[in-house]
């Protein structure tokens, strides 16, 4: 009866190993990144919302296209 309950002692064992590294793994992805990547981010030409990945950057600006992009720095040259 000893070795019944040693090997629920290692089955129990290594079921909190595994949910414990579960655990560990789950939280280390960081949750920032995800977030960044799934921002919508407005042409600043045509005001159409797009994801920020898909975005054309100007400094602070986004843009959905190169196109709007020139067409803004063309309307502002300031910037
Ligand atoms: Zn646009």
């Amino acid at each position: 009866m000893m070795i019944i309950r040693l090997i629920i002692l290692i089955a129990l064992v290594s079921l909190l190993i595994f949910v414990y590294r579960k655990l560990t793994r789950s939280s280390n992805p960081t949750p920032q990144d995800t977030q960044q990547a799934d921002a919508m981010r407005k042409c600043d030409h045509c005001g159409v919302h797009l994801p920020e990945a898909e975005a054309c950057r100007h400094k602070q600006l986004y843009f959905c296209s190169p196109d709007h992009r020139q067409a803004y720095l063309e309307q502002h040259p300031d910037e």
